[in-house]
């Protein structure tokens, strides 16, 4: 059983001003697996007080200062990283082959990168004969999902930290454990107090309070659209800087001339082993009409033959959704999809067979989806899949790019010029063809309402900077 009864704020933990307790159960089981004790407004309040303080004399830090800091939080990052996996584990019920093979891994990249960022950095530069600075925005709320802890709190972390910011984190209140191991790392690394604080808190409560405070700078926000609303909204009395990264609804384009194996490989990686539970997840699937039996033919036996279970077990292969909440939303877009007439091919509603307990779900493809149909416009976040069909690539990419949303696109063709035309023309911030690895230093963020964020790499950092012109003297 994990406890978390403290907040870390200004280099000491301590017991929230306010303290409701959450109950927290393990996604495989549903059984209790601890507890956090939320922080309120008050406890926002004196976070933001100390990192503001902090601030004073972090945002002087040279460059240099930043990276001996950012080494050391990454040489205990490392000594806890297997703490870390367990954690993201236990909290979320990823795999633990995946929390340790790319959760935990992603986080530490994003330590390391601002690292290699920060060496090469222009703070300053020249604008024909005026000065150009980019400085520190000053404190910075990070609000976060549970779906990729370690990943959007230490990357976000490492950005604004490298930008010399000093920052209040808010996580999901489901995903507290691999939190406050990152507070423990900072601590552990000597990060001086104030510079990094965490407040474990209610979305409806911390999460507005860091939103809507005065004495933050930037809000960096991940999580979905409709606390984006409240969000920016809150942050909009004190015309705060506020970035977006949000959800999607991301259309995978397999053009005439597709190889279905890098297709379904792609249905592996990107949505079925997150347990489709990834902002980018390729949740719509654009076949041509002639070849939707030959792809349903190579996807659904792999489907069926997933290893679904414990995610502690080394042989699972998919694990159960983060949270009840989250399965009975599936159910829900499962079911809406039976109304609406689309033909389910395989999964469905309720549990796999034999896990009876915890929140899995079935792999689930729907065919003879039309784009129109809310299975193919709003954001399921579960292991669901539609199928449109389509008759012209013109077609295809209309289709694609009528979503609200714009995160991500994956799109698989042998002629690789026609591949990356298509690519050119899709309304999204990221696009993969042909399964290509993905670039974790190049910026991330989505079109439309995905997001107006940009994370990662040089971009990264330079989302937690003001610029500023100097002239004369
Ligand atoms: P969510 O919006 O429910 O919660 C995200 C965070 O916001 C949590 O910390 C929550 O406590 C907080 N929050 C809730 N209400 C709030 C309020 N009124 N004011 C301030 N904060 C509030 O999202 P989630 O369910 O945790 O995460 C899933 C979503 O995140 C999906 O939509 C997914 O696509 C998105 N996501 C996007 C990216 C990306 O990079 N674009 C990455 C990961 C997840």
């Amino acid at each position: 059983m994990r406890e978390h009864t403290t907040l870390y704020i200004d280099g000491a933990w301590s017991e929230p001003v306010d303290g409701t307790v959450l109950e927290l159960t393990h996604p495989a089981d549903g059984r209790p697996s601890g507890s956090v004790t939320l922080g309120g407004a008050a406890d926002v309040d004196r976070a933001v007080t100390a990192a503001a303080r902090a601030f004073r004399t972090y945002s002087r830090t040279t460059p240099q200062e930043r990276i001996a800091l950012l080494e050391r939080v990454l040489t205990e990052f490392d000594r806890r990283a297997e703490d870390l996996a367990l954690a993201v584990t236990e909290e979320m019920g990823a795999p633990l082959t995946l929390a340790s093979g790319a959760h935990v891994p992603g986080g530490r990249f994003q330590i390391a990168t601002a690292i290699e960022v920060l060496k090469e950095f222009a703070f300053t530069g020249l604008h024909g004969d005026s000065v150009i600075r980019h400085e520190p925005l000053g404190v910075a709320g990070l609000i976060t999902p549970w779906n990729f802890p370690v990943l959007q709190v230490a990357g976000k972390t490492a950005s604004a930290l490298a930008a010399g910011c000093t920052v209040v984190v808010k996580p999901a209140e489901i995903a507290p454990h691999s939190a406050a191991i990152i507070a423990e790392i900072m601590e552990a690394a000597e990060v001086p107090p104030g510079v990094f604080n965490l407040v474990h808190g209610s979305g409806a409560v911390a999460g507005n309070a860091l939103s809507s405070h005065p004495g933050v700078g930037v809000v960096s926000f991940t999580g979905s659209l409709a606390t984006a609303r409240r969000v920016t909204t809150a942050a909009a009395g004190t015309m705060k800087r506020v970035h977006t990264e949000l959800g999607g609804k991301s259309a995978h384009l397999l053009l005439p001339d597709a190889d279905f194996a890098t297709a379904v490989d792609s249905v592996h990686q990107w949505m079925m082993s997150m347990t489709g539970q990834l902002c980018s997840a390729p949740s719509r699937t654009l076949v041509p009409r002639a070849r939707v039996d030959e792809f349903l033919a190579a996807l659904v036996p792999s489907l069926e033959a997933l290893n679904i279970g414990d995610p502690r077990l080394p042989e699972t292969g998919m694990g159960p959704l983060a949270s009840h909440a989250q399965w009975e939303t599936v159910q829900r877009y499962i079911k809406l999809g039976l109304e609406s007439g689309a033909r389910l091919v395989t999964g469905g509603p309720g549990r796999p067979e034999g896990l009876e307990h915890g929140h899995f779900a079935r792999p689930t493809v729907f065919a003879d989806v039309d784009n129109g149909m809310t299975i193919a416009r709003e954001e399921i976040f579960g292991p669901v899949m539609s199928v449109i069909a389509y008759d012209t690539v013109e077609e295809a990419v209309a289709i694609a790019n009528d979503s609200d949303y714009g995160l991500a696109a994956y799109v698989v063709g042998a002629d690789i010029d026609r591949a990356r035309e298509v690519a050119e023309r899709l309304d999204v911030g990221y696009v993969l063809i042909n399964d290509a690895e993905f670039d974790w230093t190049a910026p991330w963020g989505g079109y439309k309402q995905s997001g107006n964020g940009r994370e990662f790499g040089p971009a990264g950092v330079s989302g937690y900077l003001e610029t500023k012109v100097v002239r004369g003297g």
